[in-house]
């Protein structure tokens, strides 16, 4: 369903046949550490994005959607969900832990990037994001696609009752310790209730891999950001300038 790319990002293979309009990936630790933003034109290089700029976020664990008509480069607002139907716009957001999906309507040629941790998933971030595509940007949820990056597995989420109580019990673990939340599961069953049909998750969790991800839990905070993107690639005609 995934696979590791070149630089060590990881790759939806479903996806790998859309490559010559799309550019999508999530970095591991491999590719570095994106706690400092490097600068558009390297970002573009190593997600093999072509000429493009960006349009990230300043993420505030909400529920907030933006959409991107045009690169933003470093002016990123506070938001959790960002979305574009601009070619030659790199959608993008930084992950330790916290869940990053990316969305993709094939037809509609829109795509989305979200960063959902507990509080973002309690905010509804992600049915914020397919709402997004279908309301801004023409998209039907049925023909999104979403694929969830890596990120804290319920092996290793525990959580006080207080977080535990804002999850369908569905999602939580609770076998005599401390409860355990399933993020993805519950981004899963959100997708499910929004009508999107085709979603891939990656499984992986951050917290017990440290060696392949960052991970804000098991490194005590002290870690680096991975980087999962997402875009439409400018066409190929060399006359083309990036919108500004
Ligand atoms: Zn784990």
């Amino acid at each position: 369903m995934f696979r590791l790319g070149t630089r060590g990002i990881l790759r939806v293979e479903r996806w790998d046949g859309w490559d010559g309009w799309l550019a999508h990936g999530f970095s591991t630790r491999a590719t570095g550490d994106f706690l400092r933003w490097p600068g558009d034109s390297e970002i573009a290089s190593v997600f093999q994005a072509g000429r493009c700029g960006t349009a990230m976020l300043r993420q505030v664990h909400s529920g907030r959607w933006v959409r991107a008509d045009a690169p933003w480069g470093a002016a990123r607002p506070e938001a959790d969900a960002v979305g574009s139907a601009t070619p030659g716009v790199l959608l993008g957001v930084r992950t330790a832990d916290c869940l990053p999906v990316l969305l993709v309507a094939p037809r509609s040629r829109a795509v989305a990037a979200v960063h959902a941790g507990w509080r973002g998933t309690v905010a509804g971030v992600l049915p914020r994001a397919v709402q997004g595509l279908a309301a801004d940007l023409g998209a039907r949820p049925r023909e999104i696609e979403a694929a969830v990056g890596p990120g804290i597995g319920a092996c290793c989420f525990e959580v006080g009752e207080e977080v535990a109580s804002q999850f369908p019990e569905r999602w939580v673990a609770d076998d005599g310790g401390k409860p355990h939340v399933d993020l993805a599961g519950a981004l899963e069953g959100q997708l499910a209730d929004c009508g999107v049909r085709m979603v891939m998750t990656a499984r992986l969790c951050t917290h017990c891999d440290v060696e392949r991800f960052f991970s804000h839990r098991a490194e005590a905070g002290r870690t680096g950001r991975m980087l999962s993107v997402v875009g439409l690639k400018q066409a190929s005609r060399r006359s083309r300038r990036c919108p500004r």
